[in-house]
């Protein structure tokens, strides 16, 4: 059976969820091989982690060159000319995507982007914003196919898999890294990894209402998420921006409050498995696709269900 290649998506020493679904959705595909790329140091640990999640194969690269750009398109490069695989799988992340395209001219390979499924030789991804899903098939050899976070349901395998470790080298670098700058996420979960999002649109007011947003997300241990008309406004910063934009998001609970629902909104938010909203319009777009729909002022109503949600700890 061919390999396929998966990209470990990791953070502070944690494998992400997004690898297990890569993991899942790869094993459709064909054999799964993990790649871990990290400074050194950290990626040969994280192998443990990916036991029982069907990856026969482990590709360990580590680097103590910090000002190497992307690594990740230099050892996949060099795996798909060494093991020829059926795919590259890589989480829709901003890193994962500029690995994918990277990766793609250096390959000579299609890039299939925003995949929500993978069934046979063919996926099925979100295209303009969101507003169509669309059938689609590579016609190169090992695509490399970016798939969107939450779109896929994880199913551990009972075998413990993983049974070799391969290291890898990492060298070719062609873009150095000149500055980092860190961003302050808090304590809160990653919004893209996040179960369940709160977001605060144009109908929070201020940046100081956006407390009631993160008071909401706390209770419920949530991402806390803004739409371009809140980040714009100066409310939150855009690094929490959802929406075409801004960051894709998959959670199994999303909560729009004060969102109107604009395509361009939507196309980051509405493959989420449950989808709350609270607009005070009832007209407004976003109830077209909401499960649960409140109409109120989100000042009335978010307090109210973050007193609820409390006393029911
Ligand atoms: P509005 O559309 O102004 O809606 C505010 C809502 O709040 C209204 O429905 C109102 O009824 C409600 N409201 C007001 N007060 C209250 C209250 N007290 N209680 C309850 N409800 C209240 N947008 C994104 O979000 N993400 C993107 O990534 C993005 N990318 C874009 C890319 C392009 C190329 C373009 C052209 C636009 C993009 N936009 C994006 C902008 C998008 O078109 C909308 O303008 C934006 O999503 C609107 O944000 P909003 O819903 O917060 O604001």
């Amino acid at each position: 059976m061919a390999e396929v290649l998966v990209l470990v998506d990791h953070l502070e020493g944690e494998i992400k969820k997004s690898t297990y679904e890569l993991l899942t959705a790869a094993r459709t595909l064909g054999e799964p091989s993990a790649v871990v790329v990290g400074a050194a140091g950290t990626a040969a640990k994280l192998a443990d982690g990916l036991a029982g999640h069907g990856a026969e194969k482990i590709y360990v690269a580590e680097t103590d060159d910090a000002s190497f750009l992307t690594p990740e398109v230099s050892v996949l490069a060099s795996l798909v000319e060494s093991a020829s695989p059926a795919a590259v799988l890589i989480a829709v992340t901003p890193d994962g995507k500029e690995i994918a395209g990277r990766l793609a001219v250096r390959t000579n390979s299609a890039w299939l982007n925003d995949v929500v499924a993978i069934a046979g030789d063919g996926v099925t991804h979100s295209v303009f914003g969101g507003a169509f899903v669309a059938e689609a098939k590579a016609n190169t050899e090992h695509p490399v196919i970016t798939l969107r976070p939450g779109s896929v349901d994880i199913e551990p395998t009972a075998g413990a898999g993983a049974q070799e470790t391969v290291t890898v080298t990492v060298d070719g670098r062609n873009a150095t890294v000149t500055s980092r700058e860190p961003i302050v996420g808090g304590d809160r979960p990653e919004l893209t990894e996040a179960s369940v999002v709160v977001s605060g649109g144009r109908g929070v007011g201020s940046a100081d209402d956006f407390g009631v947003v993160e008071g909401l997300a706390d209770t419920l241990g949530a991402a806390v998420g803004a739409s371009r008309a809140a980040v714009d406004s100066g409310y939150y910063p855009h690094q929490f921006q959802v929406g075409q934009t801004g960051k894709t998001v998959s959670p199994q609970l999303y909560i729009a409050l004060g969102i109107s629902g604009a395509i361009q909104h939507r196309a980051g938010m509405q493959t989420s498995k449950t989808i709350i909203a609270v607009n005070k319009d009832a007209e407004a777009p976003i109830f077209e696709i909401a499960d649960f729909g409140v109409v109120g002022d989100l000042f009335t109503v978010a307090p109210q269900l973050k007193d609820e949600i409390a006393k029911r700890k």
